[in-house]
């Protein structure tokens, strides 16, 4: 079964105990028993229920891995992988990680004495100088946010794979439709499908899919052990955003790609960032590794001046954190999404005032040119 085909017929398609097209919101949270454990399969809702089931079928077949979860929010589902970690053990990181995940492992999971340390991974040099005797698992997100780095993930879970750890890819700006991390040798997948996944700005979400049923059931007791599982009615909507992820990622290229051409030859662009553009450092690795390059492009005005006076002209790219949805948003990394990270820190990475980042929507294409060309001025 192609991609395309899977987001509708894979996983469990339709319900299995009324044969309705759509697995139903079953809003329910236990479930009647025929004497002492003889259930059906579910017995409590934090611990399994059909509708989640079906979207973690879904996303499991997607990603062609062996078994998927569902959580409240990415920042859920990233929390519950580190938990499968021990106190004492090492992570390396890609260093331009989610401003959220950096702080989640910066702030929270340093007190349970999870150690980390954040290197550019798009040389994997870097990852490989930073394993130490007690680093457990290498985490990657690529492309990454804002700056849209690209590592090399086939290359990064053979260094995992000759250390006896694990690798963890953050997937959430590829999508399953564009690029299937488990497919190059990662263990374990995650979104935050708050933003492509479920693609219209009305659901904070997070999956994980795991490679084999082993990690699959350690993740498992985590989620059922602390809890942050996905509500009925929010996978549904998951489910159904899926259905269209494929035509809806191709258009975002689509539209990606005119914006990033009228971008590059604009004279008050400093820099454009685009793993499309084969002027990328790493658009080899990307093509390689994924089948599109997604609708995220960051571009570089030169000062916090110029990125406000861009913001405050737009009309169709709305001023707001997030990304992936039919709308295009329009967003300064480094006072909003990346805020948490202190500021030294964000100047080491790139991620400058004047650095605007676009998630480009499913609106025609030359009003979307036309309404950066007013913003930007000629
Ligand atoms: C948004 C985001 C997250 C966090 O997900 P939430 O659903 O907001 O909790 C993690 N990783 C990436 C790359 C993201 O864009």
């Amino acid at each position: 079964m192609r991609q395309k085909t899977k987001l509708i017929h894979g996983g469990i398609p339709t319900d299995p105990y009324t044969g309705a097209v759509n697995v139903p919101i079953y809003q329910v949270s236990t479930y009647k028993q025929e004497g002492v454990g003889g259930h059906k399969g579910f017995e409590y809702s934090r611990t399994g229920n059909p509708t989640r089931h079906a979207l973690e079928e879904l996303i499991k077949d997607l990603e062609g891995g062996e078994r998927g979860f569902a959580f409240g929010s990415g920042m859920a589902a990233i929390t519950a992988v580190m938990m499968l970690f021990n106190s004492g053990d090492h992570i390396v990181f890609t260093d331009d990680v989610y401003g959220g995940t950096f702080r989640v492992v910066t702030k929270v999971l340093n007190r349970f004495g999870i150690e980390a340390t954040f290197v550019d991974s798009s040389n994997l040099e870097n990852v490989h100088n930073a394993i130490k005797d007690n680093t457990k698992a290498i985490y990657i997100e690529t492309p990454t946010n804002p700056l849209l780095k690209i590592t090399d993930i086939e290359a990064a879970a053979n260094l995992a794979k000759e250390k006896g750890l694990l690798t963890i890819v953050d997937n959430t700006f590829s999508t399953p439709y564009w690029q299937q991390p488990i497919q190059h040798g990662a263990d374990i997948v995650l979104h935050s499908a708050t933003k492509y996944i479920g693609g219209h700005s009305d659901v904070v979400a997070g999956l994980v899919v795991t490679s084999t049923e082993s990690l699959g059931e350690e993740l498992h007791f985590v989620q059922n052990s602390t809890g942050a599982v996905l509500g009925p009615q929010d996978s549904y909507l998951l489910i159904r955003g899926i259905k269209t992820l494929g035509i809806r990622m191709e258009e975002h290229e689509v539209n990606t790609n005119k914006i990033v051409e009228f971008l590059v030859k604009h004279p008050k662009v400093k820099k454009v960032y685009y793993p499309g553009l084969e002027s990328h450092p790493n658009h080899g690795i990307a093509k390689k590794q994924g089948s599109g390059f997604g609708g995220m492009v960051s571009f570089d005005v030169g000062s916090e001046q110029n990125a406000d006076n861009i913001l405050n002209s737009t009309k169709y790219f709305t001023l707001a954190e997030s990304l992936g949805a039919v709308e295009s948003l329009i967003s300064v990394p480094a006072r909003m999404t990346h805020a948490s990270i202190p500021e030294e820190r964000r100047n080491e990475l790139g991620i400058t005032e004047g650095l605007v980042r676009i998630s480009v929507g499913l609106e025609d294409a030359d009003d979307l040119i036309e309404d950066l060309q007013n913003a930007l001025g000629e």
